[in-house]
């Protein structure tokens, strides 16, 4: 598949979403890494995102709640080229009543070749990259030509 080149530039724009079982996790994490979030646009659910704002004393652009359609709303800006990065603690012992919307984040993440955190060691990886703090080439599939490629059977 072809693709394309966009910049991102220094200050990123990440998506902070964890399950209840994972919240603790994802605001200890945060605490720790705040002065570096400090630098970024931060975006999160709806229930993440408040207790992230309350935590850090940052803003943070909030979404609906994950099982009312803000995982949808994260997918929906990754499309639109709008979300840089995506920090997810989802939980692997509970199922979810959002389980689709999960999925289909996590897809569109994939697609769009948005830098994914699933656990914090991931994250803790990410975070202390140099490239957090460059901008950078971002490639993304050339998704036009995607479409005028598939035949119609
Ligand atoms: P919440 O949603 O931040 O509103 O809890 C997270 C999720 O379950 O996707």
């Amino acid at each position: 598949m072809n693709t394309q080149t966009h910049s991102i530039g220094i200050k990123k724009r990440i998506a902070l979403v964890a399950h209840d079982n994972k919240k603790q996790d994802l605001l200890e994490w945060a605490r720790f890494n705040r002065e570096t979030l400090a630098r970024h646009h931060l975006f999160g659910t709806g229930t993440t995102g408040s207790l992230l704002e309350r935590e850090l004393d940052l803003p943070i652009t909030q979404f609906k709640s994950g099982p009312l359609g803000g995982d949808q709303q994260i997918g929906a800006k990754i499309c639109e080229g709008e979300i840089d990065f995506l920090i997810f603690f989802w939980d692997p012992l509970e199922p979810q009543p959002h389980d689709p919307d999960i999925k289909a984040l996590l897809r569109l993440a994939v697609l769009y070749n948005i830098p994914t955190a699933s656990n914090r060691a991931t994250a803790d990886f990410i975070i202390s990259s140099p490239l957090m703090s460059k901008e950078y080439q971002h490639t993304t599939p050339d998704l036009e030509r995607y479409l005028q490629n598939r035949q119609p059977k």
